[in-house]
């Protein structure tokens, strides 16, 4: 079975436009606090091995071929998540599919990414897929762990299925970003948040609408 993007189009394009309205990590500051995400020894070979293989299927090619630093912050961000969440978010029925945005070249006008099922491959999709677009701007980030924080916030958006919800809220921004923290990623939403987060008016409607408000 080959599964083609473009096929539901429209469904799809809807899709990534709702992703676009709800990024945009506030520019709020968190408290200082303690690093409380695993170094790379305390994470099992078995993790490493099921992220590896979870990524060669789910994710594309495009990152670990020409974005190094997104597929090592995937990487990451796979490895370090807590056992039920991990669970949870790479579910072969409904398993997050992340593919590359391109933002310069003749690419960004459009490009294609093509799902293809191997014959040793189990069966996946039967209740649908989440799709996460980052962008290649994100391999000029100046650590990884800002664009592990990126990953965390969208992963965290999936985790509370926002996007069953009828309407996009800021509320959904802010307890995106909550719940980074509990898993203890503060130093990762931290770093993305200097990094990405809104600097201007008209980045990110909801930090637009804080700064209003504190006016
Ligand atoms: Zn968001």
């Amino acid at each position: 079975m080959q599964f083609e993007f473009f096929r539901e189009f429209s469904k799809i394009i809807k899709v990534l436009l709702i992703l676009f309205f709800v990024l945009g990590l506030t520019s709020a500051r968190v408290s200082a606090s303690e690093d409380s995400s695993q170094d790379s020894s305390e994470i099992s070979q078995t993790r490493k091995e099921l992220v590896k293989a979870y990524l060669d299927e789910f994710a594309s090619g495009r990152f670990q071929a020409f974005y190094p630093q997104i597929y090592t912050a995937l990487t990451n961000a796979f490895q370090k998540l807590p056992e039920d969440v991990f669970i949870t978010l790479t579910d072969r029925d409904r398993p997050i599919i992340f593919v590359l945005a391109i933002t310069s070249g003749i690419g960004r006008y459009a490009n294609s990414t093509e799902f293809i099922m191997r014959e040793f491959d189990p069966p996946t999709f039967q209740d649908g897929f989440y799709l996460v677009t980052l962008s290649d701007e994100l391999d000029d980030a100046p650590t990884p762990a800002a664009v592990e924080g990126i990953i965390f916030h969208e992963m965290a958006h999936r985790y509370l299925e926002h996007l069953k919800e009828a309407e996009p809220s800021c509320e959904h921004e802010r307890e995106a970003n909550r719940l980074i923290k509990r898993w203890g990623f503060e130093k990762e939403y931290q770093k993305a948040s200097e990094a990405f987060g809104s600097k201007k008016e008209g980045d990110s409607p909801c930090s637009d609408k804080e700064k209003k408000q504190e006016l």
